[in-house]
């Protein structure tokens, strides 16, 4: 009954996927799914928006194949910048002087072309540093005038493509979502294609997350926390927001990377305490891109994220253009199954109330007095009544130990409830309590005869006013 599928141990922690050339096969798209890939995220920073949609229907078909309800992300660009070199590849020597210009670079020696907008350079201080790609090589700037920044070389090493090119984010106010993220925003929910969630980068205030909540409502909307000017608003983009990534690539060229696992701690702890899930991102089993098993340091990475209570597990490159994408899904699903008999309720966490309606406050007290009725009277499971996935998402704050059933007529919820941890939803025909209880009784979700705590509300009111400990029915 509470067991995972096809052998597998349980597992409550989700595992976000991403899809690109390694995966976006018919075959590697079934294996993901069977080996436990909730989540697929598309990102739309490196592809056009016709491969996004094509990626989002391949996800939506291997979903149909194999008759499992994953939920599809759309990830977008966001304002990232970039190096544009003049060549394939462009070596860098510690030391040597180059200079990097708005635009392409016009055949100067050492200049550097880039994305940066022109006006951007003289607010950009001598001593800043600036990072390329994952950050492994930097410039610090000697000095900075209307055209471009004249820098030095702070490591050696080979710049290939065209890397992101990163200033920090308190110098220079870059608009998120894009022109380009809306284009992709309206080309992801137009009927055909229609994404359950989307992820906004480069966030910076509430009103970032709010712009994409209007034009795609009903989505989830992911607020990527990977600036400072995020982390210093952080309780007010995270009410803004449906759900949370800490994304560790864009976050550790903000901040040193000694601050990251004490910034992710804080994250994921903000985001439970407003039962917004949370995707704790990159680099977890980075070695699987190029290789067919995982570090230590990587297995301890899974674990401590759990450990600090995040919802879900991010793949990108080791699922993206890994050797083997089935493999990183494996192993990831198994390192989270360990971690999640480890988890501990979290019975201090303070309730949410800020940003919060009234009618959201009523939905969290009930919640928590369901797991202390759960405790008290040996239920077997936890039953949630939900349209929205709101109550679902309020009972898993809690990271009980205790099956949490989430109920509900909606499709969309069923998909956007696997970012939630230790939820399993299941579609159902009605609202009505009992009639709930009979219908998992008679499709194997709960065992007949048993007690149960079921939380529920009016229908439509927008709050669970109640909680009931009840008989699931002999089976008919
Ligand atoms: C990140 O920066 O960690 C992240 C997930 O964003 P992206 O990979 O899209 O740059």
């Amino acid at each position: 009954m509470f067991e995972g599928g096809g052998g597998a141990p349980f597992r409550r922690t989700r595992i976000v996927a991403t899809v690109g050339p390694a995966s976006d096969r018919p075959d590697v798209l079934d294996a993901l799914i069977g080996a436990g890939a909730d989540v697929f995220r598309i990102s739309a920073s490196h592809d056009p928006v016709d491969v996004v949609r094509t990626r989002v229907a391949a996800v939506r078909a291997a979903a149909a194949r194999t008759g499992t309800e994953v939920a599809v992300m759309v990830d977008l660009c966001g304002p990232k910048l970039r190096c544009i070199p003049p060549a394939e590849t462009v070596e860098l020597v510690e030391g040597e002087t180059w200079r990097i210009v708005s635009g392409p670079a016009r055949g100067a020696d050492h200049t550097l072309g880039s994305t940066v907008p022109a006006d951007a350079w003289s607010r950009i201080p001598a001593g800043t540093v600036l990072a390329l790609g994952d950050g492994a090589l930097q410039f610090e700037v000697i000095a900075s005038d209307r055209d471009g920044a004249t820098c030095r070389a702070t490591a050696s090493g080979r710049l290939r493509g065209r890397p992101g090119l990163h200033i920090p984010s308190d110098l220079l106010t870059m608009d998120s979502p894009t022109d380009e993220d809306l284009d992709v925003v309206a080309a992801c929910i137009d009927g055909d294609v229609d994404v359950d969630a989307i992820a906004v980068s480069f966030v910076r205030t509430a009103a970032d997350v709010q712009r994409v909540k209007e034009l795609a409502p009903g989505r989830l909307i992911v607020a990527k926390i990977e600036t400072a000017v995020a982390v210093g608003d952080l309780d007010a983009v995270i009410a803004a927001a449906d759900a949370v990534m800490v994304a560790r690539g864009d976050l550790g060229l903000e901040f040193p990377l000694s601050e990251i696992p004490f910034l992710q701690r804080r994250i994921i702890r903000a985001a439970t305490a407003a039962a917004r899930p949370v995707i704790t991102a990159t680099q977890m089993l980075e070695s699987m891109v190029s290789a067919k098993v995982p570090t230590r340091a990587e297995a301890a990475d899974v674990a401590n994220a759990i450990l600090d209570g995040t919802s879900a597990v991010m793949l990108s490159g080791e699922t993206a253009i890994g050797v083997d994408p089935v493999a990183a899904v494996r192993t990831m699903a198994e390192f989270a199954a360990r971690a999640d008999r480890d988890v501990v309720p979290r019975t201090e966490l303070p309730l949410p109330l800020t940003g919060d309606s009234g009618t959201a406050r009523v939905t969290h007290a009930v919640s928590e007095a369901a797991h202390h009725v759960a405790a008290q009277t040996g239920a077997v499971a936890v039953i949630g009544l939900t349209d929205s996935g709101f109550t679902a998402r309020a009972l898993s704050r809690w990271r009980s130990p205790l099956p949490l059933i989430a109920a509900t007529r909606s499709e969309r919820t069923v998909r956007q409830l696997r970012f939630s941890w230790g939820v399993s939803a299941v579609r159902v025909r009605s609202a009505d309590a009992d009639q709930v209880l009979a219908e998992l009784v008679d499709s194997g979700t709960l065992p007949p005869d048993a007690a149960v705590v079921v939380v529920s509300g009016v229908p439509g009111a927008r709050a669970s006013d109640t909680v009931r400990v009840r008989q699931t029915p002999a089976r008919g």
